[in-house]
């Protein structure tokens, strides 16, 4: 699809009042964005500038708005600068496109009034009125938002952009809240998948700055998308691949934030049964960051009548007793425990030291069984003899006398640690307090664990056979 095809805005030919000659104008294509005129006195302006603003003031003004347009009635409330358009750029990822009233009589966007001095964010299709809300002056195009793809329940509330990344159920956005501007990352999880409400059921119940926090979903026909704190470092994963491996000090950094999340779910009975580097999020691009876990969509609480048995996970990462299991469980169902947190673990930790993963390769199943991995790989990287240790305390194949995360966090590797420990309770404080305002969250955690419940088809934990690889 062109550009020119992409600004055109959603409405029916006969609203419009441009003419086929202002739409195919070539100036556009560097534009951003576009205001399409819903007044035939104006013209497309095309959007090219980071700020733009609108009023009836001559000088300083981009879009003028003069008697020749509205009535002496209208122009008499029409201030000097009536709103103001902006795009802002949000981290690393896409420019955010905010619109600012700052008017005396009244800036409205979708017919709703924006308020004096507030600032919403401006979205496809969006149209803006002044002085009263049927007076509208232009409906804006985005040239990069894909929004057409998301329901409209989704478009009423967000500003959808960019891809953060892709899950296996799923694909992950950057989405702003219209209008708090607040930022997030907008999961969607397809309807199809057997899992559709776990994450959303798991997550309510939780709160740990280790953990992160779901505000809302949304549920719509064809799946439901979850508005989770955003994390704008990327992954464990990604800074493996961009670092190569990390250094002895950084990996404990990040791995301590790690082990108090995965305590934490198991003090409530809950195990994740999906760590891998993927699910592990940064604050910043760097090892010195907060991190937060992420991905509940294979996680299962454990009660008195629910046991883990369900072969899921991602293949490097799995714990030989679940490859076990899968074999056994059409004889006598054998149960497997939350210990198969503490194996992922292991591996996280061994391929943060070393860049490698313990387990690769062909017979890669029969590897984990067996437990063959090599340690001299550690020792070339000069890994300390009490990290090796705790390596193999995790790595062990009897889940029995395997580590679980209590016995992880008291091993003299984390707990003598003191320094280390400091400089995360910093990092901490650091990241809560460079957060705007509007950007930290509310608790909606009982709305949310309500809604779950009126929510049809709670997820059953019938996925029998999934695999990430
Ligand atoms: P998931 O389906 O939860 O495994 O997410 C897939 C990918 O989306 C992750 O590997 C991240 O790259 C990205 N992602 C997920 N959640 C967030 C978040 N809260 N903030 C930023 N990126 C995220």
């Amino acid at each position: 699809m062109g550009d020119l095809e992409v600004l055109t805005p959603l409405i029916n030919s006969q609203d419009s009042l441009c003419s086929q000659d202002q739409i195919s104008n070539p100036e556009t294509t560097n534009a951003w964005g576009r205001l399409y005129p819903e007044n035939e006195c104006l013209k497309i302006e095309d959007l090219v500038k980071d700020n733009y603003n609108a009023g009836r003031q001559t000088n300083d003004v981009d879009f003028q708005f003069t008697k020749q347009c509205f009535s002496l009635k209208v122009m008499n409330h029409i201030s000097k600068i009536h709103f103001t358009i902006n795009r802002e750029k949000i981290g690393t990822l896409d420019h955010v496109v905010f619109i600012t009233d700052t008017s005396a009589n009244g800036t409205f966007l979708n017919g709703e009034k924006i308020g004096k001095d507030n600032r919403w964010i401006l979205s496809n299709n969006d149209k803006i009125s002044i002085v009263s809300k049927t007076n509208y002056v232009y409906t804006f195009t985005d040239k990069r938002s894909d929004y057409l793809n998301c329901p409209q329940k989704v478009r009423e509330q967000f500003a959808v952009y960019g891809v953060l990344g892709r899950g296996t159920f799923g694909e992950v956005r950057l989405a702003f809240e219209k209008k708090t501007s607040k930022c997030f990352a907008l999961k969607k999880v397809n309807r199809e998948s057997c899992i559709v409400l776990r994450e959303p059921d798991i997550l309510s119940s939780l709160s740990h700055p280790n953990i992160v926090n779901m505000e809302n979903f949304i549920d719509t026909t064809d799946a439901i998308y979850i508005t989770l704190e955003y994390m704008p470092g990327g992954t464990l994963k990604q800074l493996i691949e961009n670092t190569k491996r990390l250094k002895e000090s950084e990996s404990k950094i990040i791995l301590y934030q790690v082990a108090r999340a995965v305590q934490y779910l198991h003090n409530r009975s809950i195990a994740h049964r999906d760590l891998k580097p993927g699910n592990i999020l940064l604050s910043y691009k760097s090892p010195l960051s907060v991190v937060k876990l992420a991905d509940f969509g294979l996680s299962k609480k454990i009660t008195e009548n629910t046991h883990l048995k369900t072969f899921c996970g991602s293949l490097a990462y799995l714990a030989p007793e679940v490859f076990s299991n899968r074999k056994l469980v059409t004889q006598s169902c054998i149960n497997y425990t939350n210990k198969v947190d503490s194996w992922s673990f292991g591996v996280i930790l061994y391929e943060c030291l070393s860049g490698h993963k313990p387990f690769v390769g062909d017979h890669i199943e029969e590897k984990i069984i067996k437990g063959v991995y090599n340690l001299s790989k550690l020792k070339l990287f000069n890994t300390s003899n009490v990290a090796q240790d705790i390596i193999k305390q995790l790595l062990t194949i009897d889940y029995n006398i395997r580590f679980d995360f209590d016995k992880i966090l008291k091993h003299t590797w984390f707990e003598k640690d003191l320094l280390m420990k400091e400089k995360v309770g910093n990092l901490m404080a650091e990241f809560s307090n460079s957060l705007m305002p509007s950007h930290k969250y509310s608790s909606n955690k009982e709305n949310v664990a309500k809604k779950i419940k009126f929510c049809s088809c709670l997820a059953q934990d019938t996925c029998s056979e999934s695999i990430r690889t």
